[in-house]
């Protein structure tokens, strides 16, 4: 891929910081020792990454949601390009520490800019995106989780004023350290709908965070409504969510988990590449051998694919988000397997990163729909 100027001197920003922060903040992170959340702050404050939150905390009722945001189209294209960059230059090195702030200003933040009312836009997006607050997303249930509107049982009944919500979500990234919650639940109509919920709201608790096989750094858990009162202003746009708005912001969602997935390949892939060229047996680098070759080739193969498909600018439809996230899921799991097998023992070692990359990106295959969601959706779309 070759970077303009402007591209080259975001990405070595990007890099800098994370390579002096992240990469010795990450095993304290990792084993649970230290909270992500003030290094995102330092994060957001350091690379001016809440450069919207003023504008939108300004935002009057006559307003677009997206004032804030650029019009001119070279700004605009090197906006986009950050954020893909950014999202690379955090997984490169902690995907985990990348699904925490993106779950945040991306699942919560996101959906609150695209469906809230201005003032609901204005009160709860801008300490999200200056990295003040934690948000978090809450859709998957105990027994809702590939049919998450079809099998939903949180419910949010009006009384008078108010709404009562009531069940149990789970899976929640940030749930257990998080400020705000952005809840699906169903109202008396059977509708689908999203509510805002703020920590130390009575009858709202969380749970620790859940022990899992990757994404360690990512705190994940379980959220409880048990009679959660909140006014009747809560309900997220006054009340325009539905199904078309979750599955809008699950394309979202697919999108930042396929980008996820490419930097975990990109990353596993110069870590296999260097290894191979330097690691010799029988008197020779192992890269000589034409059976490491081939691996390294095809590992070539899925990434150079997967490149072409996050740094693609064009908008993508719901259908080719999946596919994106179907394919690059794919690709990051087997690049990072691949560079476990290329390092031997090494590999398997925790201080050589593959093996987590390779638990970290086990992840992407199962959140935000797991593969056959992805496949039962690109079938549907097709037949139809
Ligand atoms: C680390 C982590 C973070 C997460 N963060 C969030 C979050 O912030 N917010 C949130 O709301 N959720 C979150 N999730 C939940 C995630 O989106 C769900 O786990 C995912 O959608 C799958 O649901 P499930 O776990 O209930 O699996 P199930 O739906 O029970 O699926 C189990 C298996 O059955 C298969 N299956 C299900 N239905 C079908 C079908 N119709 N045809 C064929 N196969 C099928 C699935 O593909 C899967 O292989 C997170 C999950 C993890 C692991």
């Amino acid at each position: 891929m070759q970077f303009t100027a402007a591209q080259q001197s975001l990405r070595d920003t990007f890099r800098q910081f994370m390579e002096r922060e992240l990469v010795p903040a990450t095993p304290a992170f990792e084993a649970g020792q230290r909270s992500i959340y003030p290094l995102i702050k330092q994060m957001v404050d350091q690379l001016g990454l809440g450069f919207e939150a003023d504008k939108l905390a300004q935002a009057k009722p006559a307003r677009s949601p997206d004032a804030a945001r650029p019009h001119d189209p070279e700004t605009a294209a090197l906006l986009r390009f950050a954020q893909v960059q950014l999202a690379i230059e955090i997984c490169r090195v902690n995907p985990g520490f990348a699904l925490s702030y993106f779950a945040s200003v991306g699942l919560f933040g996101g959906n609150v800019r695209s469906r809230g009312t201005p003032e609901q836009i204005a009160r709860w997006v801008p300490p999200i995106l200056r990295g003040e607050k934690t948000g978090s997303w809450c859709l998957t249930e105990p027994g809702a989780g590939s049919d998450a509107l079809g099998s939903m049982r949180a419910t949010a009944r009006l009384d008078g004023d108010s709404y009562l919500l009531h069940g149990e979500k789970t899976f929640i990234t940030n749930a257990p350290e998080a400020d705000y919650f952005l809840v699906y639940a169903k109202d008396d109509a059977g509708s689908v709908q999203a509510f805002f919920v703020e920590r130390g709201t009575p009858g709202l608790e969380t749970s620790k965070p859940f022990a899992k096989m990757g994404m360690r750094s990512s705190p994940t858990g379980a959220v409880y409504l048990n009679d959660v009162r909140i006014p009747r202003e809560h309900l997220l746009g006054g009340g325009i969510s539905d199904r078309g708005h979750v599955r809008t912001s699950l394309a979202a969602e697919r999108i930042g988990l396929a980008v996820m997935s490419y930097a975990i390949a990109e990353r596993c892939f110069e870590i296999a590449v260097d290894y191979a060229k330097t690691r010799v047996q029988g008197g020779q680098p192992i890269a000589s051998y034409q059976l490491i070759q081939q691996r390294l080739a095809r590992m070539y193969v899925g990434l150079s694919n997967a490149r072409r498909i996050v740094y693609d600018t064009g908008e993508l439809s719901v259908v080719d988000a999946c596919a994106a996230k179907l394919y690059v899921a794919e690709v990051g799991s087997f690049v990072a397997i691949e560079a476990i097998h290329i390092l031997g023992g090494n590999g398997y070692m925790e201080e050589y990163v593959v093996e987590r990359l390779a638990r970290d990106a086990k992840l992407v295959e199962i959140g935000g729909g797991t593969t056959e969601i992805q496949i039962l959706t690109i079938a549907k779309h097709i037949l139809a």
